[in-house]
């Protein structure tokens, strides 16, 4: 279950890039130069520096406007449970009848809102210090809602050709900032994505799972039977993304999969 130095500095850990890492410029104190202690939001300066040096990156009213939400959503697939309804998996009419590869998924909110305005402000170019940020609020809540950690953290993959011309991706970054905060180990070449999908939000939600099936694999020798891992994504819509994940994490032995996203949209789940 806990990481060890030379696992986390493998070939496959994030953290295996020290030296260009926004978060270490964090961790650095020669880093107030470059990020002085104001939040990465709205800018407001915090009063008595930078503090925890990840907490101090969102000011106390951007956190509020970014964790606020009503707390009862599916323990299983993250949506908001009816009003008024139990609050087991069981009670939720998305996901009581369905089968679904992944046994739990977390996430900040619902997509709408501030967290929509944030989660499109996370995936511009500039965005690395607010996908950090957004890492560290979601691994709190990870913290919060789990028992227990999982065995490694893996990002859903992107397509190579997506990736082109960029420097970095939110979701690696999500990672890197989930992992660093919870000191767990983080898998991010264990899975791929084997071709390069529509984009999900421009598609019907049944159309959906078929735009992802067959999508995504796990790398050979990636030595996860037995293992639990949790999957990390931006944004989870219908879920058939994850599911499509999680459903070849389980091919290959993984035990149990958990799922956590910064943002749960709420259209139709087809
Ligand atoms: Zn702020
Ligand atoms: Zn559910």
């Amino acid at each position: 279950m806990a990481s060890t130095t030379q696992e986390r500095h493998s070939a496959d850990v994030i953290g295996s890039r020290p030296d260009v890492s926004p978060l270490n410029h964090w961790l650095n104190p020669a880093a107030d130069l470059i990020f002085p202690g104001s939040c990465c939001l709205c800018g407001a300066a915090f009063a008595t520096g930078r503090g925890e040096a990840f907490k101090a990156s969102l000011c106390e009213d951007c956190t509020d406007d970014l964790t606020g939400f009503d707390a009862r959503a599916c323990p299983r697939c993250a949506r908001p449970l009816p009003r008024g309804s139990g609050t087991t998996a069981s009670d939720c009419p998305n996901c009581r009848n369905k089968r679904l590869h992944f046994d739990r998924a977390i996430a900040l909110g619902v997509y709408g809102g501030r967290l929509r305005e944030v989660v499109l402000q996370m995936k511009r170019a500039t965005g690395e210090l607010v996908a950090l940020a957004l890492g560290q609020l979601l691994a709190q809540r990870i913290r919060e809602d789990l028992g227990e950690l999982p065995d490694v953290v893996a990002p859903v993959p992107t397509h190579w050709s997506r990736r082109l011309g960029r420097d970095v991706n939110c979701t690696d970054l999500l990672v890197e900032a989930v992992t660093d905060q919870l000191v767990m180990p983080a898998k991010t070449q264990v899975l791929r994505c084997r071709r390069r999908t529509q984009k999900q939000g421009t598609l019907l939600p049944t159309e959906r799972r078929e735009n992802v099936r067959g999508a995504y694999a796990v790398r050979p020798l990636s030595h996860l039977e037995g293992q639990t891992v949790l999957v990390i994504d931006d944004v989870m819509t219908t879920g058939a993304t994850a599911d499509e994940v999680a459903k070849v994490l389980r091919k290959v032995g993984v035990t149990g999969v958990l799922v956590a996203v910064v943002a749960r949209g709420i259209g139709f789940d087809g």
